[in-house]
């Protein structure tokens, strides 16, 4: 994004408008902390502004300021779409491809409102008037503070915004630990913690709400665990049996895939979870070093990412999915045992 455009910027925020901000389906803490964190600096200019995610979040993320006032498309259609169509702004937040979010895209790609993407995805689509596109920022959450900042507004960040973005760059990054987190990202992190952000309630809220039946099914996981040392790769497997076994809810997976890439010599991690509902087998994949998981997503399981984490879906059954899986992997052998 140039000068040019955040004066444009500056000029379209002059005046009230009516603003919709869209993080992708499946929401995680930096789609819905970005999304709430650009809401509560655009409120403050007296805009319009509602959040809309193409579906439910986990509870986890389900404390943060202002997320009861975020609407569902999946379960406000109507009213989602009279909101969009009135749109005179769309920042579409944490994707960077109109597929990403189900249901809303047809709506989205078909709202008159100017478009902005803030986004830190790889191979971003060409669907905005203004991209700020960075892949090699930690999130879209540290995106959306400098975005604030390039607007000239960084005293505007207050106790909500901050405890929004600090959140999205915690989760993102896995807790500052992933290559992503630079010295900036501290200094960001820094001043949230000095605008009002509690970190160590933060980090408390997301991390240690965990249930029992969570902890249950994590065990089943671990024990569902395989290593293929020849290929540096271990991947996990849940089937919808086990899921509904330990009472499954949304977002009680996430993580799981990093305990195969916590294997020592392992590079390349994955966890397919069976999803009946959906009639798919939703992949996740993760990888240290420089094997790339985006392009592997791709070109095998219709997903995409970044270049250590990844996701994506297969049509086949579980089985038949991690079948599939294995019988790609001699085809790599040779990058994998090169990381
Ligand atoms: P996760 O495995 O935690 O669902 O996602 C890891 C990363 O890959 C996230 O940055 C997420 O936005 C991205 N991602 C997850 N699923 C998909 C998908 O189906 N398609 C694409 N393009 N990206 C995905
Ligand atoms: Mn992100």
């Amino acid at each position: 994004m140039t000068n040019e455009d955040y004066s444009s910027i500056k000029q379209l925020l002059s005046s009230k408008k009516n603003i919709v901000i869209v993080p992708h389906k499946n929401p995680d803490g930096d789609a819905i902390g970005s999304s709430l964190g650009l809401y509560h600096y655009l409120k403050k200019y007296n805009h319009e502004v509602t959040v809309i995610a193409p579906n439910d979040y986990p509870d986890f993320l389900k404390w943060m300021p202002s997320e009861t006032s975020i609407l569902k498309y999946e379960l406000q259609q109507e009213d989602c779409d009279t909101v969009i169509n009135q749109a005179d702004i769309i920042f579409t937040l944490d994707f960077n491809a109109l597929n990403r979010i189900g249901d809303m895209e047809t709506p989205i790609q078909s709202a008159k409102g100017i478009k902005i993407m803030i986004d830190h995805h790889q191979q971003p689509d060409d669907y905005a008037l203004y991209m700020y596109s960075d892949v090699s920022m930690s999130s879209t959450c540290e995106m959306v503070y400098n975005f604030i900042c390039n607007l000239g507004d960084k005293d505007s960040i207050d106790q909500d915004i901050s405890t929004c973005l600090y959140t999205g760059i915690m989760t993102d990054t896995g807790s500052f630990r992933f290559p992503s987190t630079t010295s900036t990202t501290h200094k960001v992190i820094a001043n949230l913690i000095e605008k009002g952000a509690n970190n160590a309630q933060i980090h408390n809220n997301i991390y240690d709400t965990n249930t029992y039946s969570r902890l249950q099914l994590l065990g089943c996981a671990l024990s569902n665990l395989k290593v293929l040392p020849e290929y540096r790769t271990a991947y996990i497997s849940l089937s919808q049996q086990e899921l509904n076994t330990f009472n499954f809810k949304k977002g009680d997976t996430e993580g799981f895939v990093n305990y195969g890439l916590s294997l020592e010599g392992i590079v390349f991690a994955v966890i397919f979870i069976e999803n009946e509902q959906e009639n798919i087998v939703k992949v996740s994949l993760r990888s240290k070093g420089a094997f790339s998981v985006n392009e592997f997503s791709r070109a095998h399981f219709n997903g995409g990412g970044h270049t250590n984490a990844a996701g994506g879906k297969s049509d086949l059954g579980l089985k038949e999915t991690i079948e599939k899986f294995i019988s790609i992997l001699p085809s790599y052998k040779e990058v994998l045992n090169h990381e």
